[in-house]
């Protein structure tokens, strides 16, 4: 049997210990967004969904899943931190039942509760 060097052993270590935790954070984030996925309500009569083409819904990245969210130009809604960052948790979202709500900056429409945009902002 080969003997590994103590350099050779941290090195191989650090690299498993560093792939298990991105493999574990995407996971995690992959959970939370696919559990938030469950459509629970109606959309509301006479309302309309925001379309994702409508100028400001485009500028500001929003999308009704936020599993959809362009990630290459928004890593950090990627990051653990960002894990309940929805527009049901947003300041600018007044709920009008499970599953929608109206926001105060996107207002072409209803937006999903699932939803995010870059404008998102901790609710208080
Ligand atoms: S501002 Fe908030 S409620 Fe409005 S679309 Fe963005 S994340 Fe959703």
């Amino acid at each position: 049997m080969p003997k590994t060097s103590r350099k050779t052993f941290l090195t191989k270590s650090l690299f498993l210990v560093t792939s298990l935790s991105f493999l574990e954070r995407g996971l995690g984030l992959f959970t939370e967004v696919m559990a938030g996925n469950k459509p629970s309500a109606p959309i509301p009569e006479g309302l309309t969904p925001v379309s994702e083409s409508d100028a400001t819904a485009k500028a500001l990245g929003f999308h009704q899943d936020a599993n959809r969210t362009d990630f290459t130009l928004y890593p950090e809604r990627k990051e653990p931190s960002a894990k309940n960052q929805f527009c049901k948790h947003c300041a600018q979202f007044t709920k009008l039942n499970d599953s929608w709500g109206k926001c105060n900056i996107i207002a072409a429409g209803i937006v999903s509760s699932q939803g995010w945009c870059s404008a998102w902002s901790q609710r208080t």
